[in-house]
């Protein structure tokens, strides 16, 4: 076991995972192990088009991210660009000074992820390549045949990898790690140790989504042939059901579709089903049951408890595809509806919808484990006038900045920012008692202001401040969550009243 294995990267620019992941090589310092081999994932990406769904896609990448790095600043951007152009690039230059090639990579990815600058404009490349010393390769350079480059992309498209980014493979270790690991997992690979998770369960670039599809019982080949459809889906088979679950408790999403045996799991399957169809989290997976023979009356059950649908025959591999395709279409449609609902499209933070069903959720959870859950508003000070001396869309402009300077002070991630209202922003914050609360909105309050957005015409200051309240309870059945807002709501009052530009809590 050495500790000089040489580390193939399997990167894209425009992949999230592939971002973060080299976020976390450079603070590992173990950036001089790794070659780089650039790969197109999505050889169709274009600049600038960008469909509903392209953009969905991008806040959900970048959301995984958030929540899995919290220590990355990420922000969505507005396109997906084409990497042709700076994979060439990087590949022309690759002989040069490989410290400042290293930084160069690491540039352009904060160029795109963080300034969601285009990447595929070789301005934006020059640019980048003078700031850390390399010369920019000739036009000649950059349109030779690269040999290599096609390669790195053949191999990353064979069985291997299955198409998944990122990926890292060791000339210690035969067994590539795809999906963006863990500190730990990395170091433990980086030292040449076995993985102690299965690669499955990282998150990994969705472009081209190979769907999971969870086989629950025991099925019998001849009625349910999978094999040929082992490399369109990520097909994971677990015999008993208390395996299944445990499973599932495990993985990071959950699965999108699960296809329960219904005769050698009997009654369980079908409390199975409901136990899934009850849970929130599984609210877009699709359940459906195999019979072995029809019976009226167990089928119209399985349907009874949220069942997508029965069948009784998997044989043809066409014929499965198609349904299971079908199946997958609906679940696509019914996330991207939901995510566009909880969504506020301005700043890119929960909506208000989102905000009032996590606190309801955080309160019915509160008031089981008896923890204090907090609540701070937040009201943007004199807003109107800002509007007033610069206009609609400075304002905009404003509530995104803030929105952004605030979302990266909130570190924990079972906290939750949203936008409240028009100016007005909420967060809820679990198991936080009210000296973390005050402290958070203190720094929400620091952080506006030293982020000096010019506001001529405020009343308290020549920047843009906000107020903030702050309101903490351990709750109980004698309340709604809606108390908790409305102590907020007095405390914010109080910070108005008392000259803005400051936070205040609720006491009785
Ligand atoms: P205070 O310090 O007391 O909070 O004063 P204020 O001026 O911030 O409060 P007021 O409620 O009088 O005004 C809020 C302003 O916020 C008025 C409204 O036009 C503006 N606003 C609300 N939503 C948006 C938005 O989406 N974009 C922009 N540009 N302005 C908005
Ligand atoms: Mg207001
Ligand atoms: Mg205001």
């Amino acid at each position: 076991m050495t500790n000089n294995a040489i580390i193939e990267f399997y990167s894209d620019y425009n992949c999230p995972f592939c971002y973060a992941l080299n976020e976390r090589l450079i603070a590992l310092g173990d950036s001089h192990r790794i070659q780089w081999r650039g790969i197109e994932h999505e050889a169709s990406a274009t600049s600038r088009v960008v469909t509903l769904d392209e953009k969905n896609q991008l806040l959900n990448e970048v959301t995984v991210i958030r929540k899995r790095a919290p220590e990355i600043t990420i922000v969505t951007p507005p396109f997906r660009p084409s990497t042709r152009l700076p994979n060439r690039v990087t590949f022309a230059i690759k002989d040069q000074d490989q410290k400042n090639l290293s930084d160069f990579r690491t540039l352009l990815y904060r160029a795109y992820w963080v300034e969601g600058k285009d990447i595929s404009d070789s301005a934006v490349l020059k640019q980048i390549a003078s700031s850390v010393n390399l010369e920019y390769p000739s036009e000649d350079d950059i349109n030779k045949p690269m040999p290599e480059l096609d390669l790195w992309q053949e191999s990353w498209m064979g069985d291997r990898f299955k198409t998944r980014l990122p990926a890292l493979l060791s000339t210690d270790i035969d067994k590539p790690i795809m999906g963006f690991p863990t500190y730990d997992l990395l170091s433990n690979f980086f030292n040449g140790l076995k993985l102690p998770v299965a690669p499955d369960s990282l998150a990994a670039c969705q472009l081209k989504p190979r769907q999971t599809i969870l086989m629950v019982g025991q099925f019998d080949h001849n009625r349910c042939n999978m094999i040929e459809l082992e490399s369109a889906y990520n097909i994971v088979r677990i015999k008993i059901i208390e395996k299944a679950i445990q499973w599932l408790g495990k993985v990071d999403c959950p699965p999108d579709v699960i296809l329960i045996h219904q005769r050698s799991t009997g009654r369980d399957g079908i409390m199975f089903c409901s136990r899934l169809k009850r849970d929130h989290e599984y609210r877009h997976t699709s359940v459906m049951f195999l019979m072995d023979k029809q019976n009226t009356e167990i089928e119209m059950e399985a349907f009874d408890v949220g069942a997508a649908d029965v069948v009784f025959d998997l044989s043809n591999p066409k014929i499965t595809q198609a349904r299971l395709d079908a199946q997958l279409r609906n679940k696509q449609s019914a996330s991207i509806l939901d995510a566009l609902c909880r969504l506020d499209y301005l700043t890119e933070l929960p909506n208000r919808r989102d905000f009032d069903r996590k606190l309801e959720e955080e309160w019915l959870r509160a008031t089981r484990t008896h923890s204090p859950l907090s609540v701070i508003l937040i009201d943007i000070d004199h807003f109107k006038l800002f509007n007033d001396n610069y206009g609609h869309t400075a304002g905009d402009d404003c509530l995104r900045a803030c929105a952004k300077i605030m979302a990266t002070c909130i570190k924990r991630t079972a906290d939750v920012l949203a936008r409240y209202g028009g100016e007005e922003f909420a967060a809820v914050l679990p198991d936080t008692d009210q000296q973390g609360a005050i402290n958070l909105a203190k720094l929400l309050c620091k952080s506006v202001e030293a982020e000096g957005i010019p506001h001529a015409k405020s009343l308290v200051s020549n920047k843009v401040t906000i107020s903030a309240g702050v309101a903490t309870m351990i709750p109980n059945q004698k309340y709604m969550p809606e108390k908790l807002l409305e102590c907020a709501d007095e405390a914010l009052y109080q910070s108005k009243q008392q000259g803005r530009n400051q936070a205040s809590f609720f006491q009785e």
